[in-house]
């Protein structure tokens, strides 16, 4: 296993765009060194690069705008920015000032997602368990509701029904297909049968009776289908297929007098995370691929090509954001075949989960300086009771890295603050803002004073 680090000029996709190796052998960011975004913050800390977020936001909202259309009065295409891959108010915000739609799987990325101004009519509710309290607010905000809420299973057409007449209101309803296509990693594998817990099955015909069934409702407005494959996929063909099957959905649906007017593709766009990784293909070759399928289906369906959309989350966030650590102890352990060097760091599997939870890999380098020391292969690990608590299992760092160096390590702005804990009450993160040589804060850092507030012991409150 060799070391995959890059710096900002060898692997730019890796890196915000604002991130360089200055003169003074320091990382910027945003037009700042290290040193002086870290003056008065504490590390951990993630570092979101404001204007690649907006870029990337924007970049998305244009190419899908501009490959699917189709001259006036046509529908062009759409992406929504799917919050949970990192649920902010400042990007949820920006993504819809960019263009983007915002979509929401609980209460609280709804609540967030109309607390930080997006428009109800472009903004989506996913889930395969919806609460009650959920679809009220989903079908009660603003002049008409939200824009689309995505129907998981049969029985969701009633309930979401029900709660709709009560509401005074028609509910705009996708459907969402699982169509066989699972993809995610290295790995495209197509399934007849797929065994999992979302969307109705295509193959099994549970699709198709939904979706009439939903188009029959008299307080349902139905929109049209969703499918959502995997997650950081960069097979532009598992796409391909599964809007394919889609589209023959679309057909079929249309031949019993259904009007399919939307599509939603689902998001999974991949990004590279370590050198190791290809270049993840683009925003714009994801828009003209699936543009490019979709027209050639539609038109040997014979059906009208329908609003295309894309819900991508990791692609949108995650090179926008680098995470800084300070290095604590260094230290060198022996191993089968020689020894290993430890580098821990003051964070861990409590800001990044996702080398524990699915093997994923990181690379890191040296930020607040340069060193003319040879590199060497070194473990960046956390301050976790876990053996697993790995950050980066191979990373080449100067041989003299040493305590109260920074590392910056690229690519967490997805699923790293959204899937952080408290463990080993460590208070989590927060995630500073850079942008032309200002910080600010986007989500506060906790405060140990945080970690009690819930502490029933020592914050007692009266039990109902
Ligand atoms: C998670 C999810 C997304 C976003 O996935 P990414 O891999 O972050 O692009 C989009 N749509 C649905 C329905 C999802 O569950």
């Amino acid at each position: 296993m060799h070391a995959v680090n890059a710096e900002p000029a060898d692997r730019p996709d890796l890196w915000p765009w604002s991130a360089v190796r200055g003169d003074d052998g320091q990382l910027h960011l945003g037009g700042m060194p290290v040193s002086q975004i870290l003056a008065g913050i504490h590390t951990p800390v993630y570092v979101l690069d404001q204007a690649d977020f907006k870029g990337r936001a924007y970049v998305w909202a244009t190419a899908m705008a501009e490959e699917f259309w189709d001259g006036y009065g046509m529908n062009g295409g759409r992406a929504y920015y799917a919050a949970k891959a990192f649920p902010s108010g400042y990007a949820m915000r920006e993504a819809v000032s960019a263009g983007m739609g915002v979509d929401t799987a609980s209460l609280g990325e709804l609540t967030v997602a109309l607390q930080a101004g997006a428009p109800p009519e472009d903004v989506g509710l996913h889930g395969n368990n919806k609460s009650d309290e959920e679809l009220r607010l989903a079908i009660q905000t603003g002049p008409a509701g939200i824009g689309r809420i995505v129907i998981d299973s049969e029985e969701e057409v009633e309930r979401i029904g029900e709660i709709a007449r009560e509401l005074g209101r028609r509910a705009r309803v996708m459907v969402r297909v699982a169509t066989g296509v699972h993809a995610g990693g290295h790995e495209f594998v197509a399934t007849g049968h797929a065994d999992q817990k979302f969307g109705l099955s295509l193959a099994a015909g549970d699709a198709k009776r939904v979706a009439w069934r939903a188009a029959e409702h008299p307080d349902l407005q139905f929109v049209g289908l969703h499918a959502h494959i995997g997650s950081q996929v960069f097979e532009l063909e598992a796409f391909v297929q599964s809007a394919t099957r889609l589209v023959g959905l679309v057909k079929e649906l249309q031949e019993v007098g259904v009007p399919c007017g939307e599509l939603d593709l689902g998001g999974g766009y991949a990004v590279a995370y370590t050198a190791a990784d290809p270049v993840a293909p683009s925003q714009r070759d994801v828009a003209r691929r699936l543009a490019e399928a979709v027209r050639s289906e539609c038109a040997s369906a014979g059906v009208p090509v329908p609003l295309v959309s894309v819900e991508p989350g990791r692609s949108v966030v995650a090179p926008s954001v680098v995470t800084l650590y300070r290095v604590g102890t260094v230290k060198p352990v022996p191993t089968e075949s020689g020894r290993r060097i430890y580098v821990s760091v003051d964070g861990g599997m409590s800001d990044n989960i996702r080398p524990a939870l699915y093997g994923a890999r990181y690379s890191a380098i040296l930020a607040n300086r340069t060193s003319p020391a040879p590199l060497v292969d070194v473990r960046i690990v956390g301050k976790h009771c876990e053996s697993g608590d790995i950050i980066a299992a191979h990373a080449s760092l100067p041989q003299d890295v040493r305590r109260g160096d920074v590392l910056a390590v690229p690519v967490t702005g997805a699923y790293g603050h959204a899937l952080a804990s408290n463990y080993n009450l460590l208070p989590r993160p927060g995630t500073l803002g850079v942008e032309n040589g200002q910080k600010q804060w986007i989500i506060y850092p906790e405060q140990i004073s945080d970690l009690m507030v819930r502490d029933a012991f020592i914050n007692a409150r009266p039990t109902p």
